[in-house]
């Protein structure tokens, strides 16, 4: 079979990042094997993100800068470059991208993947663009094959879409509605995962804690019960799930917090606004003090959990004493990572349209405010994991010779020396220097007295 090269360039979110590796398998029996560098590719697809007016705005200006490398490798007679635009760009916008670069070969929605080889071949036939942004009735998880072998970290899509509606979002119009895979095909890619020697499993979903799939005997199951479950496959030694809804945290998951020793003490539960007018406006379905109980009760089953949150500052009509209301919230409840954003508006969203938008300065002015207090309590925490001994996945080498880099169970990155066969395998470490944006330690192994006195 020819073989030739994919590129696949991703923005966005986890599910994007799973995305493009069902892609890539769904082309590898095509024989495109992976680059990353698009001057080498016989097919470039970028991944895209609509979440904000600025990551969408990239994908326009990307595809400029392929289409003159495309020009350059066909002076240099190495054939067409084929350019593909996938995501939620491509779901939002679709015929429009093909007005705006109609030099763009495929446009497909994120329900559409699995038809890329039927994409081609018309593509080939007919040589016109191709555009498929169909939410089909059969999911597409049915259509493509087994997954392929992902490292000692992986992402598994569980759910997908989203039916909440928050008034600033565009997922529920790009994703659709909220869809689970069926509990079998889960543990069946789990299984697979862990035999290719994952070790640590992240869940994933836009709403992942709404997950509800069909299990044996016609039962229904959540997100707790299928961690249990997860727990049991020889080889999954973590479980990670995002992104959850503070709305879908029920008895059960936080039970599993408490009772699964695989389910990592690090959550990412975004709040978006300390100010219950706010999170009204927004449409969240809960109050600032509905999210600090569910922290309690979670911190209760899991004393040492971590957690991390995502930020809007400037949604339309926010007061600064409501935008205080946030700053008093991450002081009272402290997060060791976060994600903070500038209100963005988005065509056809309903609070695109609402009275009173922020002024861009005075949401800039929030959004450093709100990211300093954060970066404070990011070092913070990072410092005192001093002196910790903890679990790390060690699952990359590092720029340093002799150095791994792995992730601790509160998703730091750790630098340690260690040899590599040791990749893909979780150690003790002792941590020695808490980083603003990482760890650095030695294997608790290597030096067995000082490891037993810091663990007495
Ligand atoms: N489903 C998740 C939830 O409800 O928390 C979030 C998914 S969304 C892909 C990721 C984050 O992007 C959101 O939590 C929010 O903070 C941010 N976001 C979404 N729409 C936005 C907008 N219009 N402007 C700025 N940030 C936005
Ligand atoms: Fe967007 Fe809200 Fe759905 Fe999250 S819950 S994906 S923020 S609409």
């Amino acid at each position: 079979m020819a073989t030739r090269k994919l590129c696949i360039k991703t923005y966005g979110c986890q599910m994007n990042v799973y995305d493009s590796a069902r892609m890539a398998d769904v082309l590898a029996p095509l024989g495109y094997s992976a680059t990353d560098d698009p001057a080498d590719a016989d097919m470039v697809i970028l991944n895209t993100c609509h979440i904000r007016e600025k990551a969408a705005e990239k994908v326009f200006s990307e595809l400029g800068r392929l289409r003159q490398i495309r020009a350059a490798r066909e002076a240099r007679g190495l054939g067409r470059t084929i350019l593909g635009v996938a995501g939620c760009v491509a779901q939002a916008e679709g015929e429009e991208i093909l007005t705006r670069a109609p030099f763009v070969d495929l446009v497909l929605g994120p329900q559409a993947y699995h038809r890329l080889p039927e994409m081609i071949a018309r593509l080939s036939r007919a040589g016109t663009a191709q555009l498929d942004t169909d939410f089909p009735a059969d999911p597409k998880f049915d259509h493509l094959p087994p997954a392929g072998e992902r490292g000692p970290a992986a992402f598994l899509s569980i759910q997908e879409g989203c039916d909440k509606f928050c008034t600033f979002c565009v997922v529920p119009y790009t994703r659709g509605a909220e869809y689970s895979r069926p509990v079998a095909d889960i543990l069946a890619e789990a299984r697979a995962l862990a035999a290719g020697g994952t070790v640590e499993i992240t869940l994933l979903g836009q709403n992942v804690n709404a997950y509800h799939g069909a299990g044996p005997a016609g039962a229904t199951w959540g997100l707790g019960r299928l961690i249990r479950a997860l727990a049991e496959i020889d080889g999954v030694e973590r479980i990670r799930y995002t992104t959850s809804h503070p709305r879908d945290v029920d008895d059960d998951l936080i039970a599993a917090h408490a009772e699964v020793p695989a389910l990592m003490p690090f959550l990412h539960l975004p709040v978006q606004s300390g100010s219950d007018r706010i999170l009204k406006a927004m449409n969240r379905g809960h109050d600032a003090d509905a999210y600090r109980r569910i922290v309690d009760r979670l911190k209760t089953a899991r004393p040492d959990l971590a957690l991390s949150s995502d930020f809007i500052v400037g949604f339309p009509g926010e007061t600064a004493a409501e935008f205080q209301a946030t700053l008093d919230l991450v002081d009272e409840i402290g997060f060791v990572q976060a994600y903070s954003f500038m209100y963005s508006p988005r065509p056809g969203t309903p609070a695109a349209g609402m009275a009173a938008q922020v002024p861009a300065d005075e949401k800039a002015r929030r959004l450093a405010s709100l990211q300093e207090r954060l970066r404070d309590q990011q070092i913070a925490f990072n410092r005192r994991c001093e002196g910790l001994e903890m679990d790390v996945l060690l699952d990359r080498t590092g720029k340093w010779p002799g150095q791994l880099v792995g992730r601790s169970p509160f998703m730091q990155p750790v630098h340690v020396q260690a040899p590599g066969t040791m990749l893909g395998t979780v150690r003790r470490v002792i941590v020695e220097q808490g980083q603003p944006n990482s760890l650095s330690g030695r294997l608790a192994d290597a030096d067995p007295a000082q490891a037993a006195r810091v663990r007495a």
